[in-house]
């Protein structure tokens, strides 16, 4: 088994880092959203109040409100009352290539006391309670007939999966900003008790390539708010809130190239030349020549690995430079002032192929959003 997971880590450290898919639509922004469970899997049921029903029409909604925006792109897992294995949910996002991935699920527990909506990341957790959410969560397993495919993962101890998680640590930034996205509007917007971010390991999550949450909408347990979770007027405010989430991460992390971004061919440089150039770190936190003081970056990688700051690691780009502030490491490619020739090497890394590159603006060495960049 050790040995089988060592292999496994180094396969999807690879795949985590190389993402490349050529050809691609990057017009379009691909919301995949997943209603949890369904057909035969239930999900949480207490009052009444039936679990997969209420994750799908909210799912419906959200996808109903998102498909108005025509730069956005909504792929469902379900759309309809049929069980699909937890499996093909992740794969159904992969093979969409989709910008992010949205899991809905409503929480339950015995006492029927808790409330309040909380959204997940996949991450380790010493919390009893986060582990029980996943355990339930990922129970479906027990009703599928083909396990080998979860290779001896045993949903009663989840724990387990983390060994293979590593994948999603490349995305983990930009999971954490979707999921405070969406906690902050439920709880300003739409009032409900915020019990806020939290990490644990869902089957569900593991296996994505792309930023992914799972959001709990409240607790069916407790009657007034499984009332409200399965009122059509309360879908229909979670599922604004849900869009609303995903539009405002849009904005901060999608720019759809365009035909308006000319794609230079990079020249071809003297290797010895600029050998020492190349390799040369130029942290983020590195003071800028800006006098603004803002400096834009694309991102094009995130790994817990350190990688030598080479062309021949980064698909051929030059001009790259690290982040290795924190335990997962950011990668860049550029570094400019203009946010116009930010896009351009956008559109480089990309063409590149680094599809899920993006700007992220720094002032005085630390990380701004694009709105607060371009404000001035
Ligand atoms: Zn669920």
């Amino acid at each position: 088994m050790t040995g089988n997971m060592n292999l496994k880590l180094v396969f999807f450290t690879f795949i985590a880092f190389c993402a490349a898919s050529f050809g691609q639509d990057n017009s379009k922004f691909k919301v995949v959203l997943d209603a949890g469970h369904g057909g035969k899997d239930y999900g949480a049921i207490y009052h009444g109040f039936i679990e997969k029903n209420i994750a799908l029409n909210v799912a419906l909604k959200v996808g109903k409100i998102l498909e108005k925006d025509n730069s956005v792109d909504v792929i469902f897992t379900r759309k309809t009352d049929v069980f699909i294995e937890l499996d093909e949910r992740p794969n159904i996002a992969n093979r969409a290539k989709a910008n992010v991935f949205v899991s809905i699920h409503c929480n339950g527990e015995t006492k029927k006391t808790a409330f309040g909506t909380e959204t997940f990341i996949i991450g380790a957790t010493k919390s009893a309670s986060n582990l029980e959410v996943a355990k339930t969560e990922n129970n479906v397993i027990h009703l599928e007939k083909d396990k080998v495919k979860y290779d001896g993962f045993d949903p009663d101890s989840p724990e387990s999966i983390i060994g293979i998680a590593i994948q999603q640590e490349a995305y983990r930034d930009q999971s954490i900003d979707l999921a405070s996205r969406v906690e902050e509007i439920f709880t300003d917007e739409v009032k409900r008790k915020k019990r806020g971010v939290k990490q644990a390991p869902f089957w569900v999550l593991h296996k994505t390539a792309m930023p992914s949450i799972l959001i709990e909408l409240g607790f069916l347990s407790y009657k007034p708010e499984g009332d409200y979770l399965n009122s059509d007027a309360g879908q229909d405010e979670l599922a604004k809130a849900i869009a609303k989430a995903i539009l405002g991460y849009k904005k901060e992390y999608f720019i759809p190239i365009g035909s308006t971004v000319n794609y230079k061919e990079p020249e071809v440089t003297k290797d010895t030349k600029n050998k020492t150039e190349e390799k040369t770190t130029v942290a983020a936190t590195s003071s800028s020549a800006s006098s603004k003081g803002v400096v834009f970056k694309v991102q094009i990688a995130a790994s817990g690995k350190s990688l030598e700051l080479v062309p021949s690691n980064f698909k051929g780009l030059k001009n790259l430079s690290k982040d290795d502030s924190t335990s997962v490491i950011k990668y860049y490619y550029g570094q400019t002032d203009d946010y116009e020739e930010a896009k351009q090497l956008l559109a480089e890394a990309r063409d590149k192929g680094f599809p899920t590159a993006f700007i992220v603006p720094f002032k005085d060495g630390k990380r701004i959003k694009i709105e607060e960049a371009l404000k001035k």
